[in-house]
């Protein structure tokens, strides 16, 4: 079988390098190379070793066009900005992508879709394989109580974390909307101060904490009158993320354009 050939970019960020060590651990995959902003301290280091690995041989580049060239597949955690300015390169050059960013606005996410409508894009708030089936089970369970079960999202993460709620809080406030047929952006309470009111009915409250150096934690709570339903997912390694993301890189190469989840990579 053809080797895939994969390009990182951001690839001196937390993702970047855990995306950089999945795809050198990867059988199949080879990689294109690895892509920073012009002016990052990490230009010029070799990838194998920003990723923790023996040295490869192929320096942290800024030349995006040369990588996309080079590359079947794009793996991208970065910001929004950067996501979308570069997915105009990959999709100009018949590529495929793989976006892990998140924060994108609505604006920002229509954007996204409509460069998915000329090259292949797979996003996620959250490549792990266990929150793609924590929202499956989430849907499922909003859908099966009633109105009366109040439903909360907690969410914990790293301190240098710049957006909230979460992509991945974000994603699953969107399941438990599926379940009840309505749209978040319709029923969601992201943040509450000061004297808010008692809580409405039907609504989707989110709460976030930031500290240290905590990877990602979820809860929805599915709250009724004397019990409570709790599904959680803790993630202790951003291992978990370039594996999926990986795995989302080899499903996505030679696909139609589209804007594809990861529960089609997982088949959900
Ligand atoms: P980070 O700040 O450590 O890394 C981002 C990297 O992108 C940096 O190295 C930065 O220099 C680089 N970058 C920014 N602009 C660039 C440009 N124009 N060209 C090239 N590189 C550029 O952040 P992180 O913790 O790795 O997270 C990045 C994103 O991924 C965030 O949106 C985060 O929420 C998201 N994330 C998603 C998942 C998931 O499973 N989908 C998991 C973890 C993090």
């Amino acid at each position: 079988m053809e080797q895939i050939k994969v390009g990182i970019i951001g690839c001196a960020g937390r993702m970047g390098r855990s995306n950089l060590a999945a795809v050198l651990d990867a059988p199949g995959l080879v990689l294109a190379g690895g892509v920073e902003r012009p002016d990052h301290p990490a230009l010029g280091q070799d990838l194998g070793l920003l990723a923790g690995r023996d040295a490869v041989g192929q320096p942290a580049s800024a030349d995006l066009a040369a990588l996309v060239a080079a590359a079947d597949v794009l793996i991208e955690f970065s910001s929004p900005e950067a996501t979308l300015t570069h997915l105009q390169v990959v999709a100009g050059a018949g590529k495929a992508q793989v976006v892990g960013t998140t924060g994108f606005s609505q604006a920002q996410f229509a954007e996204l879709a409509r460069l998915a409508g000329t090259c292949p894009v797979l996003w996620a708030a959250n490549m792990s394989l266990g929150v793609n089936l924590l929202l499956g089970l989430v849907e499922r369970v909003a859908a099966t109580l009633g109105d009366d079960w109040d439903i909360e999202i907690l969410e914990m993460h790293h301190r240098s974390k710049v957006d909230a709620p979460s992509g991945t809080a974000l994603a699953l406030g969107r399941a438990a909307a599926a379940g009840r047929e309505v749209q978040l952006d319709e029923v969601a309470v992201r943040s509450r101060d000061g004297i808010t009111g008692a809580r409405q009915p039907g609504t989707i409250g989110f709460a976030t904490l930031r500290g240290g150096d905590v990877v990602g934690e979820h809860v929805v709570l599915f709250t009724g009158d004397a019990e409570r339903i709790e599904l959680g997912h803790r993630a202790t390694d951003r291992r978990i993320f370039a594996h999926g993301a990986v795995r989302a890189a080899r499903w996505l190469a030679g696909r139609p354009p589209g804007l594809y989840g990861m529960r089609d990579v997982l088949g959900l």
